[in-house]
């Protein structure tokens, strides 16, 4: 029987440079790569298409039991994030639906429909994830958990031409705002906060490159022998 190949854990808050950092460690490895961050986002779409706010948990429920949500990973490493055959992968990366997607995230229901998704997703191993609460909650055995950080001021700055990038209107101080916001709705939620597992490798990316940090990714692999 072919061993099951290894699990990467990938946590951080908004702007670590976790989303480019895992897809690329995925794609060297030729693992798959998990964007968590997208399916909360994709549910907050799903909800807003429906009228259905974080306030009705009753609605949400319902939302829940019938949404069809999947994350399409492609060939290149990116998620393709389909809502009942609709793609919008584009579409979640507005800064509303970021915030809205926080919203949703701080329900338990939410959480844990979630959490099931990604445990099946991560089922056979050979998954780099990323999130919030990927090596706390989802997959507390992966073999390697990191916790990249940044500051507030330089996450906003990578924000703020992430966003410009996309074609979205973006003023400096509302992206720190909204950041500093998320941060603190991440950190403090009673349900899954964001925060580092006790065996997780720790890396501040300020002042490196991102491929700098894929490199030291790469080698925190190696160094365990969890390359495929
Ligand atoms: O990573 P991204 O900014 O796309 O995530 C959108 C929101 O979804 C986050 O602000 C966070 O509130 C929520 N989220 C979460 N747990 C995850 C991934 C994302 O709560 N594992």
């Amino acid at each position: 029987m072919t061993p099951r190949r290894p699990c990467l854990a990938i946590d951080g808050p908004v702007g670590s440079g976790k989303s480019t950092v895992a897809r690329l460690v995925a794609h060297r490895l030729g693992f798959t790569y998990v964007d968590s961050g997208a399916m909360y986002r994709a549910l907050a779409w799903a909800a807003r298409a429906r009228g259905i706010g974080p306030a009705d948990p009753e609605r949400v429920s319902q939302l829940l039991n019938s949404v069809d949500l999947r994350l399409e990973p492609q060939p290149d490493g990116v998620n393709r994030v389909m809502v009942s055959g609709r793609d919008i992968t584009q579409e979640i990366r507005s800064p509303e639906i970021g915030q809205l997607a926080s919203e949703f995230s701080e329900m338990p229901a939410v959480r844990e429909w979630m959490v099931a998704l990604q445990q099946d997703m991560a089922r056979d191993g050979g998954v780099v994830m990323e999130g919030r609460d990927i090596q706390t909650v989802v997959l507390p055995d992966a073999e390697i958990k990191i916790f990249l950080t940044a500051s507030a001021e330089e996450r906003a700055r990578r924000r703020w031409i992430e966003l410009r990038e996309r074609g979205f209107e973006a003023d400096c101080d509302e992206v720190l705002a909204e950041i500093q916001a998320r941060d603190h709705r991440d950190s403090n939620r009673a349900h899954s906060p964001l925060r580092p597992a006790d065996d997780a490798v720790h890396l501040d990316t300020g002042g490196m490159d991102i491929e700098q940090v894929v490199q030291r990714v790469l080698e925190i692999a190696g160094e365990r022998n969890l390359r495929p």
